[in-house]
């Protein structure tokens, strides 16, 4: 594969062994997975083993202590082999663990982190509901308090690794019924899912992301200590709202490894499938939709660098991580459209490998944000930079 010359080389070398690993062992088990909705439970130990559970998290917790720009270069590529197992990857580095990195007393970080990083104890995040996706914050799970600790009860919907995982970050409302005070009444729990009480229900039977896990899950009457509240009672929202900065970045990369690899594919069949008497990449109609393709995926690239860039130097920010994902998002289903209408039937059909990138794309553009939220995210920026401007 070629180098990317805008990488140093440590990040290449991430880069390279991500690859590796994608190529070697999840392609040639992602189209099993995804026809038999099958976990890729077979490569966690393997993954544990090369440290992609603990990316972004200090080595005195036993993470690797990257930079955000390597992780997502290496989220790329396991997105290239399997997008369901960067879902997987992406939750657990950058929504739960960030959580506690950031929020956490010592002893949460101390108890989780660890195993977390070496890939022992998976994590999740459940924040929407039946009833409250976009509008997270009207969310019902209610956290009560008893004695020290507290009781907690409600259900959460889409739950990544919610069956798999043990532990869960749970937003839960611990404001009073007759005093909703909106995100500010809303706590983040850290709960080990061998709690009696944590109950895993319905697996949805998913478009794409097949192998990737998704559930319900009830809190019945779930007894937690003091321990499992993450930081203040009423700033769990404010709390999972600035892990989906990092999150959203995480997306973006998901994208990014869909659309480079639905690229790929159509650059290979152009070049060999005749019609005509030649090549179908010979004909201008469908090469330019090949220049396009490559253009709106080194695009993604740019700005995914970019917003990793910033947030390493500290200068992050939600805009950019919700341009990062929408533009990659919309990219990942145009270009794998484009690639199954390259593919002409046979496109469409199972046995070749672009309809399953065009099904895993379409996600990226709902989950974290979808992109109508994404949308609204950036034009508020935009005036409030204006009303900063004219102070
Ligand atoms: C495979 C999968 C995995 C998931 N994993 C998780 C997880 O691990 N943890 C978790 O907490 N959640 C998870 N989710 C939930 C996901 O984050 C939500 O689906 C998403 O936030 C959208 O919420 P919703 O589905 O309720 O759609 P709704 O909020 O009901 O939106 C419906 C439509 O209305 C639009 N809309 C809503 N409000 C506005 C507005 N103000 N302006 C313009 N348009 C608007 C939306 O863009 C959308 O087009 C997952 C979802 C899926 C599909």
């Amino acid at each position: 594969m070629k180098r990317d010359y805008t990488l140093n080389e440590d990040q290449e070398q991430i880069r390279q062994l991500a690859r590796d690993f994608a190529a070697g062992e999840l392609r040639p088990r992602a189209v099993e997975w995804d026809r038999n909705a099958e976990f890729h439970r077979e490569v966690m130990p393997l993954m544990a083993e090369l440290g992609f559970f603990g990316m972004l998290l200090p080595e005195e917790y036993d993470g690797l202590n990257l930079w955000m720009l390597a992780y997502l270069v290496a989220l790329e590529q396991i997105a290239w082999g399997d997008a369901s197992v960067a879902i997987t990857m992406s939750v657990h580095n950058s929504l739960p663990t960030q959580m506690i990195l950031k929020y956490g007393s010592e002893e949460q970080k101390r108890r989780w982190l660890p195993p977390m990083a070496r890939g022992e104890a998976l994590g999740a995040f459940a924040l929407s509901e039946a009833g409250s996706g976009s509008d997270a914050a009207s969310l019902k799970a209610r956290a009560v308090r008893d004695g020290d600790g507290w009781v907690l009860s409600g259900e959460k919907l889409w739950v990544t690794n919610g069956g798999e995982a043990e532990v869960v970050l749970v937003m839960a409302r611990t404001d009073e019924p007759g005093e909703r005070r909106g995100p500010r009444g809303i706590g983040a729990f850290i709960v080990p899912t061998d709690t009696p009480g944590y109950v895993v229900g319905k697996k949805e039977e998913k478009t794409g992301l097949r192998s990737s896990e998704t559930v319900s899950v009830a809190f019945n009457e779930m007894r937690l200590g003091s321990e499992a509240l993450l930081g203040e009672p009423d700033k769990g929202f404010i709390y999972a709202l600035s892990s989906l900065e990092g999150g959203r970045l995480g997306v973006g990369a998901q994208a990014l490894g869909i659309a480079q690899a639905a690229l790929e594919h159509a650059i290979d069949y152009a070049g060999v499938r005749k019609q005509f008497g030649k090549p179908i990449k010979d004909f201008q109609g469908l090469a330019f939709k090949l220049a396009d393709m490559s253009t709106r995926v080194e695009a993604s690239r740019g700005l995914l660098y970019r917003a990793a860039r910033a947030w390493d130097a500290g200068r992050g920010d939600m805009r950019l991580s919700s341009m990062t994902k929408l533009y990659a998002s919309e990219t990942a289903v145009w270009v794998t459209s484009q690639a199954i209408n390259i593919f002409g039937g046979y496109g469409f059909m199972r046995d070749y490998p672009v309809e399953k990138l065009f099904r895993d794309a379409k996600v990226t553009e709902i989950y974290e944000g979808t992109s109508e939220i994404q949308r609204l995210v950036i034009v508020r920026t935009l005036y409030q930079e204006k009303a900063s401007e004219s102070l």
